[in-house]
């Protein structure tokens, strides 16, 4: 299997592990396998979820130097259940066991496993660099924390993150150093492009969310999440993912195009309107993001949308498989109070915009709600609304308990690199 580039027709192809070690393509777009796989013809349920989406990555790493490394790593990444809520076909499929408990633990474990690997046999190390406003530089600081090879520096914006992403992004030790900037998000994503650019700065990467190897673990649990579904209730899955760079949403649409047995795939977005907009007037029109309580999905210009419109050519094919609703913060508020009342639920303000599309649009149909991130890394919205206080899960109560150790820092790069 190889991979080429969004922008190039006839480019360029990449091996799995060259387009994982690269990020981005060299003329700007992103990789894309050559071709769709199908689904290995020995594909079971029977090992668990981590086995089934290791069988799903297979063909994806066909003649690859990874290849036979792939199910070590799998085992290692996806080392944390992947449960269904079930409810009478309202259902709702938990992303949120891993060690940040958010989905994307999956992405960020499944490349810092692979990057170890691949460095490990290169003999080589790689710095890298993270900017934050929430839930990625968590996952990432995370995901890379002790392994070989690899140091990681999270730069976040003084004063903007919540107090439990904080102590995400500042419990860490060894090869993980987080800064503090005295500046905003923005400022922060100005550094680590600055450092990019410096030339005498050497073995630099990024883990962004657009990079293969944080994109195809979401099409695998796709592929476990809808044949288990398909085995227990005899019929094809509807999603409902919570969406803003649409990594999540990619990875459905790469397991339906597999074969996984999946209906159909809906995005649920919050105030930040372009794919709602783009399929209601049919002119896409990227723009500045507007601030949520879903903040993790304020996103105005969706940087995964250049793989959907690979997938969909056309306007009128864009229409015919992706389905879109926006949800303002009112109605999060509303439908986290709801869910708890109703069905003793607690969900976060990302998972309440699918919900609320659940409620608005599918009410006599059965389908799959994704809960992106666990509510008790949101507790400043959602326990005021439900009342009492969220349990924490004990993965999260551990980062909780660890000293917080950042160095501040004002907004020259170059203070990320000395001593
Ligand atoms: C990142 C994130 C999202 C959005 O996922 P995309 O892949 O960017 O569409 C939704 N919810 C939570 C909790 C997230 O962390």
């Amino acid at each position: 299997m190889m991979y080429v580039s969004t922008r190039s027709e006839n480019g360029e192809r990449f091996s799995a592990s060259d387009a994982i070690l690269k990020g981005l393509a060299p003329d700007g777009g992103l990789f894309i396998p050559e071709s769709v796989p199908s689904i290995p013809f020995d594909f079971t349920l029977s090992r668990g979820a981590w086995y089934a989406m290791y069988q799903a990555m297979r063909p994806y790493f066909e003649g690859d130097e990874l290849e036979d490394d792939l199910e070590e790593i799998c085992r290692s990444a996806f080392s944390f259940p992947v449960p269904f809520f079930h409810n009478g076909g309202k259902d709702t499929l938990e992303l949120i066991y891993g060690p940040t408990a958010a989905f994307k633990d999956f992405g960020a474990r499944f490349l810092a496993y692979s990057m170890e690997k691949l460095l490990e046999r290169r003999n080589e190390d790689l710095s890298i660099l993270v900017a934050t406003s929430g839930d990625t530089g968590g996952a990432v600081a995370s995901a890379f924390h002790g392994r070989k090879h690899l140091s990681v520096k999270v730069l976040f914006p003084e004063g903007r993150v919540a107090e439990r992403q904080r102590k995400q992004l500042t419990c860490w030790d060894g090869n993980v150093e987080s800064y503090e900037v005295a500046g905003s998000f923005d400022d922060c994503q100005k550094m680590v492009k600055e450092a990019f650019m410096d030339s005498s700065l050497s073995g630099l990467s990024s883990a962004n969310s657009i990079n293969l190897g944080r994109l195809l673990p979401q099409m695998a649990y796709y592929v476990y999440a809808s044949s288990l579904y398909k085995a227990i209730y005899d019929r094809e899955a509807v999603f409902i993912i919570p969406s803003g760079n649409v990594g999540n949403s990619t990875g459905a649409f790469w397991a339906k195009a597999m074969g996984a047995p999946i209906k159909s795939i809906v995005l649920a977005v919050n105030a930040n309107r372009t794919i709602p907009d783009y399929l209601e007037t049919g002119e896409y029109r990227p723009r500045p993001s507007v601030e949520t309580l879903a903040n993790a999905m304020d996103v105005g210009a969706p940087s995964n949308m250049e793989r959907l419109f690979s997938l969909f050519r056309t306007v009128e094919d864009f229409r015919a498989n992706v389905t879109s609703y926006s949800v303002s913060d009112d109605e999060i508020r509303r439908t986290i109070k709801e869910e708890y009342e109703e069905n003793g639920h607690i969900i976060c303000p990302h998972t309440a915009c699918g919900e609320r599309v659940r409620r608005d649009h599918y009410s006599d149909e059965d389908t799959v709600v994704v809960a992106t991130a666990h509510p008790a890394k949101f507790d400043k919205i959602v326990e005021p609304v439900i009342g009492h206080v969220v349990p924490v899960p004990g993965q999260l109560y551990d980062i909780l308990q660890k000293p917080s150790n950042a160095k501040s820092i004002g907004t020259d790069y170059h203070e990320l690199f000395e001593a």
